[in-house]
């Protein structure tokens, strides 16, 4: 039997840190929400207990460093499941690109796994699996928008941005997450994005107030250590995109942008000096769903 599940990506509409904790992670306050830029994973059960990985994708690990490896076998240790599986991940998101695109493949293994195997485990207990794999599996698990806040596992769905366009451009460096958290001083971050801005234009359905409430705290690292960042925000912004900001740790910006019409202009813009850019739709609903 087999069965397959789309992992797609997440974007910050807002990203905030509050303090770094005495565990050593940082308290964060993060509005997600996913877009229409998606990995697949094919998930076939082998009666052999083990796991085996492949992907077209060469610059990803297929060994138990795989986060979706993690997934399978932590699902099978804590539910006794002796047979194994082959999952083959067709890469789509770019990789260490602030897209999440590790962390959404483990929450899709975790979801198919789930049927392949007919486990009948409730999105809540998979999400409490995946805070174990990582702070953003949980909310890769179910999708849709949510705050997240704590080290980002703790989780409260909110309504959809309007829906728009969401242009995705990431420059050809590799950015590392723990790297630029582990350069933050959050005791020195002067101005704070408002969440509450945020969730009220969310809820009155704003969409300029959405973009005019974007904004993410880890700019304040990413940017001056890669100017190509900021170029790129610049160049988004000169083409007429609505709302600018860098997703994640970075490097990828998005830029949100409500009429059609402008995205062959500022697509083409930005391919002119940089090669990954992709045209997409905000996803809206929740996995599953
Ligand atoms: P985040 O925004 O959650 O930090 P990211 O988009 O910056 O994530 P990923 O694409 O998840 O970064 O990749 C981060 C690292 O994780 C990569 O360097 C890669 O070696 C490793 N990795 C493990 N499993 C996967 C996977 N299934 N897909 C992509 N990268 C993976």
């Amino acid at each position: 039997m087999k069965v397959y599940e789309k992992a797609p990506a997440k974007i910050n509409l807002l990203l905030d840190v509050l303090r770094k904790r005495s565990d050593g992670y940082h308290e964060v306050e993060m509005v997600m929400t996913m877009v229409d830029l998606a990995d697949r994973l094919e998930m076939e059960e082998l009666p052999r207990d083990t796991i085996i990985i492949s992907s077209q994708a060469g610059f990803i690990p297929l060994d138990e460093k795989n986060l979706a490896f993690q997934a399978a076998k932590l699902i099978k240790e804590r539910y006794e499941v002796k047979q194994g599986v082959y999952i083959h991940l067709d890469k789509k998101i770019p990789v260490a690109a602030g897209l999440a695109g590790g962390s959404s493949d483990a929450a899709a293994a975790l979801r198919g796994l789930n049927r392949l195997w007919r486990l009948g485990i409730p999105d809540e207990e998979l999400q409490a699996l995946g805070a174990e794999l990582g702070s953003d599996v949980p909310f890769c698990v179910t999708g849709g928008t949510a705050i997240a806040s704590g080290r980002g596992e703790r989780l409260q769905p909110i309504a959809n941005p309007p829906q728009c366009w969401v242009i995705l451009a990431k420059p050809p460096i590799n950015v590392s997450t723990a790297d630029i958290y582990g350069r933050l001083r959050a005791d020195r971050i002067t101005e704070h994005p408002s969440l509450a801005d945020m969730v009220q234009a969310i809820d009155g359905h704003d969409f300029y107030g959405v973009c005019r409430s974007l904004g993410n705290v880890l700019e304040d690292v990413t940017l001056p250590l890669y100017p190509e960042v900021q170029q790129l925000k610049d160049a988004m912004v000169k083409l007429g995109a609505d709302g600018v900001l860098m997703s994640g740790s970075g490097p990828t910006v998005f830029g949100l942008v409500s009429r059609e019409s402008k995205i062959a202009r500022i697509y083409n813009g930005l391919r002119g000096f940089c090669k990954e850019v992709y045209a997409v739709r905000l996803l809206g609903s929740r996995q599953g769903s």
